[in-house]
């Protein structure tokens, strides 16, 4: 039996605590902090009376998470804030011996660059307190590197490419919105695109290169290539590899609404003067527009993320598509959340729970492809992700 410790209480906490409850035969307690207490008190408000705790914490302030920690003794800490707020709480971690995941990797909120590197070097710290951290254990990353591993494990020799791909084929209704927090969402996608090609990486720039991919259950979309943090841990852990990029679906209204915003200034993140006070125009924009978590009762369609290996296996040429499509009336119908923050939340769940059984275990930091892919692979077909294996012609 194990007691939970969330923090972050958006989107995708909403699925975690959901889910949680759900696993209450391992999580026999269950603690939800956010920054704002009524976020906490509409999740705990469609549980079961007494089925989560909730509280308040600052997650900026490291002092603020060890006092947490020391008064709920979790088990795991699931990290479900921003990015931004990664590594205080894998310091208050380190600081009281308290198992850590997160699903999306540190980010500096005054530089729109997200990567490993000082989550990484909290790898001995991690090591020397005897406890194990779970890197991105949301969707992309997170499953996607688990199908990476059972590629590895079960279908190749050697890899020699591999191509993410993420679609999100939803419909919301609006003419703007972003499915995740609009911030880091729209940080991310404005960005320059990167792929990893004979141990360099290739800069190219935003939504320069586009593929149309056939999407299973979904049919054909626009899929543009994207830097994409799981990459880097993948280029590291995975034996052979030659090259890996990342695509992402977006629809033309969503690409012009974000170049005519980025064009007049508002995708900045730095502050300007407005009437004599300051304001970041990237915060004000989001704002503005709808709160990720009211896109659920809205939202039809469905996801399909997934990666396709080619490779040897035993000499021969080799390629395989591993995916997994959720349709996001499903989720708002089991967990009142749209399909992005389910399918992220569940393999956090999934993670946690891999850890708090001790089937996933060790000490320092970890990337999801590092650990055995099975038992998480067998857990997704259980938890409402099942995915599908197809070989393709190479
Ligand atoms: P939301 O913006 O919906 O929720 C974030 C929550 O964290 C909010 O409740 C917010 O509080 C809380 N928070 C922010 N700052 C603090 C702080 N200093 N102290 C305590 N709580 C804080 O984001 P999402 O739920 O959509 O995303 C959560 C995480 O999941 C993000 O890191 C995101 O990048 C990641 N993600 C990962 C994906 C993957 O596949 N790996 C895909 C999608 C998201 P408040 O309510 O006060 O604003």
């Amino acid at each position: 039996m194990a007691t939970a410790l969330i923090i972050g209480a958006g989107g995708v906490g909403r699925v975690v605590a959901h889910k949680c409850v759900m696993n209450n035969q391992i999580f026999d307690r269950i603690i939800l902090a956010s920054r704002t207490l009524k976020r906490c008190e509409e999740i705990q408000s469609e549980l079961p009376a007494g089925a989560i705790e909730i509280t308040t914490v600052d997650a900026d302030k490291t002092e603020e998470v060890i006092a947490l920690i020391e008064k709920y003794q979790p088990t795991i800490l699931i990290n479900v804030a921003l990015p931004y707020q990664d590594l205080t709480i894998m310091d208050a971690c380190i600081a009281t011996k308290t198992p850590y995941l997160d699903t999306a990797n540190y980010e500096h909120p005054d530089e729109a660059k997200f990567e490993y590197k000082l989550q990484w070097a909290r790898d001995e710290k991690f090591k020397e307190a005897g406890i194990m951290g779970l890197l991105g254990s949301g969707f992309d990353p997170g499953a996607t590197n688990v199908f990476c591993a059972y590629a590895q494990k079960h279908y190749f020799d050697e890899i020699h490419t591999i191509d993410i791909l993420d679609c999100n084929a939803g419909d919301h209704g609006y003419p703007f919105a972003t499915n995740f927090n609009p911030e880091i969402n729209l940080r991310e996608v404005s960005a320059k695109g990167r792929y990893w090609e004979n141990g360099e990486w290739i800069e190219t720039a935003p939504m320069e290169i586009m593929q149309v991919w056939d999407y299973p259950e979904v049919g054909p979309k626009d899929s543009y290539l994207l830097y994409h943090e799981e990459m880097e841990s993948l280029v590291k852990h995975i034996k052979g590899l030659k090259r890996i990029r990342f695509f992402m679906t977006f629809g033309q209204s969503y690409l012009t609404h974000m170049k005519c915003l980025e064009n007049v200034g508002m995708l900045g993140i730095e502050p300007v003067e407005h009437q004599g006070m300051k304001i970041v125009p990237m915060e004000f924009l989001k704002t503005l527009l709808p709160d990720p978590a009211s896109l659920g009762p809205r939202t039809k369609g469905k996801t399909n993320i997934g990666i396709v290996a080619e490779g040897l296996k035993d000499g021969k040429k080799r390629k395989i598509y591993i995916y997994q499509v959720k349709d996001h009336e499903e989720c708002y119908a089991e967990v009142k959340s749209q399909g992005v923050s389910y399918t992220t939340g569940v393999p956090a769940v999934i993670g946690a729970k891999l850890m708090v059984q001790g089937i996933w275990n060790g000490q320092g930091v970890f990337n999801m492809e590092q650990l055995d892919p099975d038992p998480f692979m067998d857990e997704m077909n259980t938890q409402g992700l099942p995915w599908n294996v197809i070989e393709m012609e190479c």
